[in-house]
């Protein structure tokens, strides 16, 4: 399905690097976490939002002014998708230009990617026929990448239309296909992993694209592939909500799993089969009951009187900012879980941990079906409310803790008794 195949545990790196919580014994099949990928792409790039194109249509960058550089309209700089947290912490990427020498293989491949598109756009900005050339550390493989034409689908997006050729090489013999030129032509080492990711990218966006475009290219050079880019943001809780849920059974994958272990509610199986050996290859000692917790009743809120929108802005560290629209909530829901029903929930604080001093918590299920607000309130609950921030900040702006509803906004909340493992979320 994807041009070069990616690793299970690759993809479950490059999705997390998109701020899914997929959790790292994840038992979702290669099939399912690459159409995960390919969907966290799509949404990366707002897609539906800014081409409300009908299913069967292709997209014609054509139909768009071609993007003029003037003033502030540098392309490099319009490809930039700035997170909250690169925001607030200033630790935004200023520098433009395509690295030529590959990163640390620790660095988030979405960061990568990012910086990689931002390093399109640059070289657009020097010399519009630039080329741009991707080799890995072993020189055993070019893509060739040449920029067609750059147009403004929307006033502060550009679409970069290009077409590539990937070649694969004798080792070490891909510097030698670079021709020597005067133009700015970037030599840029990028990892294994990016340049599998960058295929797919460039695969899934060439499928959407007119045809037309694929002809032209095949009429000039008929190696060459059509595709286009757009710039890469972070991606709403929403969507990351359903790029992060039904990871099935822990043990055999599969999706349909209807079973829950109902001592810590952190994992699900499929069948009792499957729960019954996961019990004995050692969930036994990782299952922490509720029997003996401490539950401390709060009074939640659907929404912080005069603070939601401070609290938009800053309920995803890596949301993207872009303009004044900030990502979508989960909704809010007056019902919550059904009376005594004890669940698992996700607690958030907005901010940075550390920095800012919340005076609410965001709390919501793995449906992302309702959300409640904890709010510190001067009552007898704040003493339990300064624990839980406490908690969410030392494991770096979320947690995962229990809580039973008892009437309409009572609930109890249970934060003495920690998920064995990141939960099935
Ligand atoms: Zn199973
Ligand atoms: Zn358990």
């Amino acid at each position: 399905m994807l041009p070069l195949p990616i690793q299970h545990d690759e993809l479950l790196a490059t999705l997390n690097s998109f701020g899914t919580d997929l959790p790292s014994k994840c038992s979702l099949p290669v099939e399912e976490l690459e159409k995960r990928l390919i969907k966290a792409l799509h949404f990366s790039q707002r897609f539906d939002e800014l081409f409300r194109l009908e299913a069967k249509k292709k997209l014609d960058p054509h139909e768009y002014h071609k993007w003029t550089n003037h003033n502030d309209q540098k392309v490099a700089k319009a490809m930039q998708r700035l997170s909250v947290e690169e925001t607030v912490m200033g630790s935004a990427p200023i520098s433009w230009d395509l690295k030529l020498g590959a990163e640390s293989p620790n660095a988030e491949i979405f960061t990568e990617l990012k910086h990689t598109m931002m390093g399109l756009g640059h070289a657009f900005d020097i010399d519009s026929k630039s080329r741009v050339y991707f080799v890995g550390a072993d020189k055993d493989w070019l893509i060739e990448f040449q920029t067609l034409s750059v147009h403004k689908v929307a006033e502060d997006t550009p679409l970069i239309l290009f077409c590539y050729n990937h070649q694969v090489l004798p080792e070490r013999n891909a510097l030698e296909k670079i021709p020597t030129a005067s133009r700015y032509n970037p030599v840029v080492v990028i990892s294994e992993l990016e340049r599998k990711v960058l295929l797919a990218l460039w695969d899934h966006n060439g499928n959407r694209l007119a045809t037309v475009h694929h002809k032209k290219v095949a009429r000039k050079a008929g190696d060459y592939k059509a595709s286009f880019v757009l710039p890469l943001g972070s991606i709403g809780m929403r969507e990351l909500g359903s790029l992060s849920k039904n990871t099935g059974c822990v043990i055999c994958g599969q999706a349909n799993s209807p079973l829950r272990c109902d001592k810590c509610l952190s994992v699900i199986y499929c069948s009792e089969r499957c729960q019954t050996v996961d019990w004995q290859l050692g969930h036994k000692d990782k299952c922490v009951t509720l029997q003996d917790a401490t539950w401390h009743r709060v009074v939640f809120h659907d929404r912080p009187d005069g603070v939601d929108m401070g609290y938009t802005t800053m309920i995803n560290r890596k949301d993207q900012i872009k303009g004044a629209n900030f990502p979508a909530l989960p909704v809010s829901n007056a019902r919550g879980p059904s009376v005594k029903k004890t669940v698992l929930v996700k607690m958030q604080t907005p901010g940075i941990p550390g920095v800012t001093i919340p005076d609410h918590i965001m709390i919501y299920d793995r449906q992302r079906s309702f959300r409640k607000f904890w709010v510190r309130s001067g009552g007898p609950s704040d003493a339990a409310f300064r624990v839980a921030v406490q908690q969410i900040h030392r494991s770096g702006g979320k947690v995962y803790r229990w809580l039973k509803r008892i009437d309409d906004n009572e609930y109890e909340v249970c934060l003495d008794r920690v998920s064995p493992e990141t939960p099935v979320w």
